[in-house]
């Protein structure tokens, strides 16, 4: 279940920033110019890298980072499609898991029980998680 490992990931390394959890899995971080592509993973040998688009603004930058962290460890091996805007609610399996992986990360129960006088759309919205998307939470 996805969001018993995201769980264990945060407790493990004790933070539920994509970045700094990328950082830690020695995934690299590149800031590239990729059109009307959010992001991307790729792999070289052993060698991981997360592409982001230098224009996102900094709430799309985190959940481009959190889905591509979803492929890096779901689908390590996988050719996962770039995430595009109009491709973000793809019902892709191989997507809706990084999806759901994001959503279970930046927006954890914790979070929830710590802010348990806002609504979940709300949270997850100040997050940075697409609004579309909210609904993977499962709370
Ligand atoms: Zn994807």
């Amino acid at each position: 279940m996805i969001k018993a490992i995201v769980e264990k990931l945060i407790e493990k390394h004790k933070t539920n920033c994509p970045f700094t959890l990328a950082k830690n899995l020695n995934i690299n971080i590149l800031y590239e110019d990729l059109g009307s592509t959010m992001g991307y993973f790729s792999k070289d040998f052993r060698f991981k890298f997360i592409h982001i688009n230098q224009s996102l603004n900094e709430k799309e930058s985190i959940f481009t980072c959190a889905h591509e962290l979803g492929h890096a460890i779901y689908h390590p091996d996988v050719n996962t499609p770039f995430l595009k805007r109009h491709t973000l609610f793809s019902v892709d399996k191989v997507e809706r898991e990084a999806n759901t992986f994001a959503v279970e990360l930046l927006l954890p129960d914790k979070l929830l029980q710590e802010h348990a006088d806002h609504s979940v759309f709300n949270l997850g919205k100040s997050v940075g998680i697409p609004t579309k998307l909210i609904h993977l939470k499962d709370t």
